[in-house]
């Protein structure tokens, strides 16, 4: 009875893969970067895109797509990324940026492919699911967590608050405090705070790495133990101390929050984009570009081939083959200097690659924008020429601004002896804060984009 049933619905389950598999494929796209760095309008404006196919000149399949249309997931129990609403907020007649990603979230779009070429004369339109993971950098960066004993992660962690203005308060708070003595809630939950509000400031002053990442994205988890704990200097021997239940809840944080995340998720991806605010990290200082390159070759290491699966003792990992990175909001920038901005994101992921010893799947660097909130406009700057971009500000008004120019060679940026330096953009920088721009757009017709149709196809061209 019971046996059989499960037996027979087993089968079944495999079945209904094995006919997906075959006639229906599915490529699954994870989406991340660290908060703000534009996932969720990176998601809606290509997903609008893709579905009227208006403005996808360099997606070489787009002429074979006869329809694309939102179908439902296929996992249940993830919550369902909120296009309409996110489309909506960009296209309002007072538009506005969407709510940004807090959580994993996912949709499926399916396409209808007409196959070229003589397969297309004996075959009617193929069917191909595209699966959206959209889901925050910080979670990715916990997965050197896993890796690291209690101990091991304080003294980094220390470390890190040390090299940085922010960690001033709770370095004090952390001297004040006597990891042997005896279990108390308040004091945890106090040192706790302290830290988090370290992580947090540090996160808005540019830097990149503030893990543990549910510290700054908490989701439901918020004020759980496991989310209540901070390094401490000493080790953990005794019995019902504070050094030990530390240590606890970071073993639980591991068990419980980092590796379901990867096992569920993360491990069942093909390709991989990761946004990357590069122009906010240039703005804020060879300290930030500093943190970004090591946060970069964090990134990385965890699309090594098999890493996951190592460290979760995971079978049937998928392979992720392809990941790109993109620095994002490049309409804040003149495209006579979009070169050098890809040039920059090119060297930062050749770093990276290097430093993480990187080999297996194709990487590429681009700089895109995922809705264009700007035009540019050349203005007369005391009888010189000066590239500008224009766009709509807070108070509604239109404004012109200088970006400053970015350096011809990144070396400039990202060697260490460099670290000294503070204007490499020197323009108007600091200020250019543009709301998205009113659209009126035919039928048919996508939200304006600079090269995310070349995004497209390095991550779906060739499955189309
Ligand atoms: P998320 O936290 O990664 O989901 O980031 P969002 O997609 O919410 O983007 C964060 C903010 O970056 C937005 O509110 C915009 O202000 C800005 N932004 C994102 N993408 C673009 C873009 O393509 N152009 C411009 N000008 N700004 C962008």
């Amino acid at each position: 009875g019971d046996i059989a049933d499960r037996i027979v619905r087993g089968v079944e389950t495999v079945q209904d893969g094995v006919n997906e598999a075959l006639f229906e494929p599915v490529i699954r796209v994870g989406i991340t970067g660290l908060s703000r760095a534009g996932k969720t309008v990176f998601i809606t404006s290509l997903v609008a895109n893709l579905l009227d196919r208006g403005r996808m000149p360099q997606l070489g399949a787009s002429a074979s797509i006869t329809a694309a249309y939102l179908q439902p997931q296929p996992d249940d129990t993830v919550p369902r990324f909120d296009y309409e609403t996110h489309l909506a907020a960009l296209t309002a007649p007072d538009p506005h940026w969407p709510d940004s990603t807090r959580t994993v979230s996912e949709l499926r779009l399916s396409f209808k492919v007409q196959p070229t070429g003589i397969l297309g004369v004996f075959s009617g339109p193929r069917t191909v699911h595209l699966d959206i993971l959209d889901y925050p950098g910080e979670w990715l960066l916990d997965l050197g967590l896993l890796e690291k004993s209690y101990s091991e992660w304080s003294q980094a962690a220390i470390k890190a608050a040390q090299n940085r203005d922010q960690g001033a308060e709770f370095l004090t708070a952390l001297n004040s405090i006597n990891a042997d003595e005896k279990h108390d809630e308040q004091a945890a939950k106090s040192l706790a705070q302290s830290f988090t509000s370290y992580l947090k400031s540090a996160r808005e002053a540019g830097y990149s790495d503030c893990s543990p990442g549910r510290f700054l994205l908490p989701g439901d988890l918020e004020g759980s133990p496991v989310l209540t704990f901070a390094p401490l200097g000493s080790n953990a021997n005794k019995r019902g101390t504070l050094a030990r239940e530390f240590e606890r809840r970071y073993e639980a944080y591991k068990r419980e929050v980092v590796k379901p995340f990867f096992r569920d998720h993360f491990a069942k991806l093909d390709r991989q984009v990761v946004l990357v605010d590069a122009l906010g990290a240039i703005h804020a200082g060879p300290k930030a570009v500093e943190d970004l390159r090591h946060t970069l070759s964090d990134i990385l290491s965890a699309f090594r081939p098999g890493r996951v699966g190592r460290l979760l003792a995971l079978l049937g990992q998928r392979r992720i083959d392809r990941v790109l990175f993109a620095a994002s909001k490049a309409d804040h920038i003149h495209h006579s200097q979009h070169p050098r901005l890809t040039a920059i994101m090119e060297a930062l992921v050749r770093d990276a690659k290097d430093r993480a010893d990187f080999a297996g799947a194709g990487t590429m660097a681009m700089s895109i924008a995922a809705l264009r909130a700007t035009v540019e406009e050349t203005i007369d700057h005391n009888g010189d020429p000066l590239d500008c971009v224009r766009g709509r500000t807070s108070d509604g008004k239109q404004a012109a601004f200088y970006p400053g120019e970015l350096p011809q060679d990144p070396a400039h940026i990202l060697t260490p002896a460099r670290k000294g330096a503070t204007d490499w953009l020197d323009g108007d920088y600091e200020i250019m804060r543009f709301e998205p721009a009113r659209l009126t757009l035919k039928p048919g017709e996508g939200p304006p984009h600079i090269r995310l149709d070349r995004a497209a196809e390095f991550l779906i061209g060739d499955k189309l």
